[in-house]
């Protein structure tokens, strides 16, 4: 099996032709990744609160290795807001970051009993004041905790997959969002994410995607596909 190269897929020409490649590409994702969901383990909102944070640089696989453990140590939101800082560093270390991140456990933890009555925030624009909750900390949260589409996730996968797909031009992550946000139905923010970050670590890795065996193959025109004989 081969990946047809670039120059003879034929790019869509017109706003409804491109709205068309969108639906067949998210037809293309639930086929290919029906169940896809987040990787990070948890019990509770709090605590895939902390994995994201953690998460920051740093693989899911390495965050699920180092998170049993600690939240045997810290069980609640309580325990983490009391922590000592130096301790809490250690035990996160082999995530890398690890004084900012052991900082953001505890000021994040902080911040949602001192501000939110230890209830991890239902919005966006609250999550957004919480220490270590960026956008896509945010995102990542109030979808997969609560259901809530605020937003698309874009992580180093999202951005790379949205780009060789021609769904975004963009580099940075905020414009990149937003450009994802104004093409993706808004029922389609959480699954996408999901399903792009699937793609991107099975088949549409960062050097020589697997092209030959991705079905969006007929409507990919990557200039980075790779071409088997
Ligand atoms: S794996 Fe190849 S064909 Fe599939 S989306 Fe990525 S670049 Fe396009």
């Amino acid at each position: 099996m081969s990946a047809t190269p670039p120059k003879l897929v034929p790019r869509p020409k017109t706003a409804a032709a491109r709205k068309d490649r969108v639906r067949n590409i998210l037809d293309l994702l639930d086929n290919m990744y029906p169940n896809a969901t987040c990787a990070l383990q948890h019990g509770n909102a709090w605590e895939l609160l902390a994995a994201t944070i953690l998460s920051a640089q740093c693989t899911d696989k390495r965050v699920n290795e180092v998170t049993p453990a600690l939240f045997a140590k810290y069980p609640t939101i309580q325990d983490f807001a009391h922590a000592s800082q130096d301790e809490m560093a250690n035990d996160v270390r082999s995530t890398g970051f690890f004084n900012n991140k052991s900082k953001s456990l505890i000021g994040a933890a902080q911040r949602i009993l001192t501000t939110f009555g230890g209830e991890v925030p239902h919005n966006i624009e609250d999550m957004l004041t919480v220490p270590g909750a960026a956008r896509k900390t945010a995102n990542v949260v109030l979808g997969t905790a609560f259901g809530i589409a605020s937003g698309v996730v874009v992580d180093t996968h999202v951005q790379r997959v949205s780009g060789r797909l021609d769904l975004t031009r963009q580099a940075d992550p905020v414009s990149i969002e937003k450009d994802l946000m104004k093409i993706l139905p808004e029922k389609r923010w959480i699954l996408f994410s999901h399903q792009i970050i699937s793609h991107g670590r099975a088949l549409c890795v960062a050097r020589k995607p697997k092209c030959a065996e991705c079905a969006i193959d007929p409507i990919c025109y990557a200039k980075d596909k790779t071409i088997t004989a």
